[in-house]
């Protein structure tokens, strides 16, 4: 749930622009860069669209500690319900440092730790890496009762098949 609040909008009209528009944050205010020959109604229509089009982006970047935290409470539920206690974590977190990893755990402390890089993924995505490091806290290494928790996820061998996807896309120069 996000708290909208209209913000300030700084309009740039620039000459060297033809058709692209493009819009960023600043602090509190929006700045949108537009082409010089705009009329005033296309300024306030792209404004409008560029102002949607950063709400829904923010959105899904908003997803924050706490949610994963929800999410990984209804994932056990689901799908681990006997490991109730064993699979519940310490603590989820999104992290920036781990680019060679979607996720890690720490069995020994209780700690999972998701790659900011899933966070624009689709809901069934990270579902399915969150899952896979509830189910390490249960049996921390890849072995056949590992991926027996793993495979209860319906959805496992689709989001392994788009993560590798987009594991071998990253690694194109
Ligand atoms: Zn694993």
């Amino acid at each position: 749930m996000a708290v909208t609040r209209k913000p300030v909008v700084e309009v740039r009209r620039s000459q060297r622009r033809r058709r692209t528009v493009s819009a960023y944050r600043d602090g509190e205010r929006v700045v949108v860069l537009i082409p010089d020959q705009f009329s005033r109604a296309e300024e306030s229509e792209w404004v409008d669209r560029m102002l949607a089009r950063l709400a829904a982006r923010e959105g899904r970047l908003a997803r924050s500690d706490a949610e994963l935290l929800a999410r990984a409470t209804r994932l056990i539920d689901l799908y681990l319900p006997e490991h109730g206690s064993a699979a519940a974590p310490a603590s989820v977190r999104w992290v920036t440092n781990q680019n060679g990893r979607w996720g890690s755990c720490t069995p020994a402390d209780r700690t999972i730790r998701i790659s900011h890089r899933v966070q624009d993924m689709p809901d069934w995505v990270i579902d399915y890496v969150l899952l896979h490091e509830l189910a390490h806290l249960i049996v921390p290494s890849h072995n056949a009762d590992f991926w027996a928790l793993v495979a209860r996820y319906p959805r496992s061998e689709r989001a392994r098949g788009y993560l590798e996807g987009v594991a071998a896309t990253a690694t194109i120069p």
